[in-house]
C-alpha cells in the first residue's frame, strides 16, 4: 500500500495543511500569477548571458557570501526614486532567491514557535504558509470595506492581537488595494515587534505615490521586501530583496544557508539591474492593460477592484469555478482563488489581455 504524508512521522503542526499550489499549466494565454509576460529584450538577455558565462568560469568556488555588487546595484536602484538624502546603503539591502525566501528568512529571526505572527486576509497565501512552515502561529485580522486598512483598523488589531511579526501587503495581492503610508506608520507605532511591508508590485503603482521604503529612516523594525518577479520580468531567476535597518540584516544573516544566492544568480541580477530602465520599460503598457481590463470588465457588468498592481481581483462572477473552465477550454488561465463571486486576472501583452477580454465577453453573451 502506497505511504501517504499521514503515514511519515512529520510535524504534529504540519498535518492537513496544504501546500502552495497555484496551477502549473502550458497554455498560450497565462495570466494566473502575476507574472510580466513580456520577455526581456534581446540585448539585455544577451549582456545576462555573457555575465552568467564569466560566472561560469569561476562556478568551481563558492560565491560571494555578502553578494556585495548584487547588493551596490540593488541599493542604487531602490535609490533612484528617492531623495539625494534618503538614499539607501548596500548595508540595508538583503536579497535571496526570490521574496518568498527573504520572508522565510524573516520569520526564521524574528518568529518560531512561541510567536506570533499578523495577516490581513485575503492576502498573498505564502505570508501565512512561511508563517506555520516555521512553526510561528498565524492570526488574521479583519478588513475594512473594500479590503482597505485604515490607520485606525491597524492600530486595533495589532493592540488586540499583540503579534511579534505584522505582514502588510502593499499592494495587497490577491485584491490591488493600495496601502497608504499613514497605515503603516500607524502599524509601526502600535507594533512591538516587526512590521514586514510586502513591496512585490511596488513598481505598478501610480508613479508619484511614495513607496514604504520612504519611511524606513528612524523605524530599525520596519522591513520593506522587494522582488524582481513583476514589473522586473525575472520570477524565472528567483531574486528578492529587503531594505531595512543595517542591524535587520544582521539578523538574517544569523539563519541564512551559507552561500544561499548562487554566483550564477548574482551574476544574472546585476547584469538585469544594470539594464533597470529597459527591464521596467513594460511597466506603463502593463498598467495600461491593467486599466483596459477594469474598464472593460466593468462595461461587461463584472465588479473589478481598485488595483495598484498588475492584476484586477473581478467580482459578480457567477460561478467562478464555471468561468475558469470556460477560460482554460480557450487557451486562457486566470486564477480562482476561491473568493465567492470573485476571479482574479493578471494584465498581459496587449494582445494576451484582448484575448482575455474577448473570452469574457464571449462568455457573458453565452458564446
Ligand atoms: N509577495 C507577494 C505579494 C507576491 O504576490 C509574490 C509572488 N506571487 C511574492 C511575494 C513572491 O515573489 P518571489 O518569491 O517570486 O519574489
Amino acid at each position: 500500500m502506497a505511504i501517504t504524508l499521514d503515514d511519515l512521522p512529520i510535524r504534529d503542526d504540519l498535518r492537513g495543511q496544504s501546500p502552495y499550489g497555484a496551477p502549473q499549466k502550458k497554455v498560450p494565454v497565462a495570466l494566473n500569477v502575476n507574472e510580466n509576460t513580456h520577455p526581456i529584450p534581446e540585448d539585455v538577455a544577451r549582456d545576462i548571458v555573457e555575465s552568467v558565462a564569466a560566472a561560469v568560469l569561476e562556478v568551481n568556488r563558492y560565491p560571494d557570501r555578502e553578494f556585495t555588487p548584487l547588493r551596490e546595484a540593488l541599493a542604487r536602484y531602490l535609490s533612484a526614486a528617492l531623495e539625494p538624502d534618503k538614499a539607501i546603503e548596500p548595508g540595508q539591502i538583503w536579497a535571496a532567491n526570490g521574496s518568498n525566501e527573504v520572508i522565510q528568512q524573516i520569520l526564521q529571526a524574528f518568529g518560531g514557535p512561541g510567536r506570533t505572527a499578523l495577516g490581513f486576509p485575503p492576502t498573498y497565501s505564502m505570508h501565512s504558509i512561511i508563517t506555520r512552515g516555521t512553526g510561528t502561529e498565524w492570526v488574521e485580522a479583519p478588513r475594512d470595506e473594500g479590503f482597505e486598512i485604515s490607520p485606525e483598523t491597524v492600530a486595533r488589531e495589532i493592540r488586540r492581537v499583540d503579534p511579534d511579526i505584522v505582514f502588510l501587503c502593499a499592494p495587497n495581492n490577491p485584491t490591488g488595494t493600495p496601502v497608504e503610508l499613514a497605515t503603516i506608520e500607524a502599524a509601526y507605532e502600535a507594533a512591538r515587534g516587526i512590521v514586514l511591508v510586502d513591496e512585490a508590485y511596488a513598481e505598478f503603482m501610480p508613479a508619484d505615490r511614495p513607496s514604504a521604503v520612504t519611511l524606513l529612516e528612524g523605524r530599525p523594525r520596519l522591513l520593506v521586501s522587494r522582488t524582481m518577479s513583476k514589473a522586473f520580468a525575472f520570477a524565472g531567476a528567483r531574486v528578492g530583496y529587503l531594505a531595512a535597518d543595517p542591524a535587520v540584516i544582521d539578523a538574517l544573516r544569523l539563519v541564512r544557508l551559507p552561500y544561499h544566492l548562487s554566483s550564477l544568480t548574482q551574476a544574472a541580477a546585476v547584469a538585469a539591474l544594470r539594464h533597470a530602465n529597459e527591464m521596467l520599460a513594460m511597466v506603463d503598457d502593463i498598467k495600461a492593460q491593467r486599466d483596459r481590463i477594469v474598464e472593460t470588465l466593468t462595461e461587461l457588468g463584472y465588479h473589478p477592484w481598485p488595483t495598484w498592481s498588475n492584476f484586477v481581483l473581478f467580482g459578480g462572477v457567477d460561478d467562478p469555478e464555471a468561468v475558469f473552465e470556460q477560460l482554460l477550454a480557450r487557451g486562457i488561465i486566470v486564477r480562482d482563488l476561491a473568493i465567492p463571486g470573485h476571479l482574479r486576472v493578471s494584465a498581459g501583452t496587449a494582445a494576451e489581455t484582448t484575448a482575455f477580454l474577448e473570452a469574457m465577453s464571449d462568455i457573458r453573451l453565452g458564446a
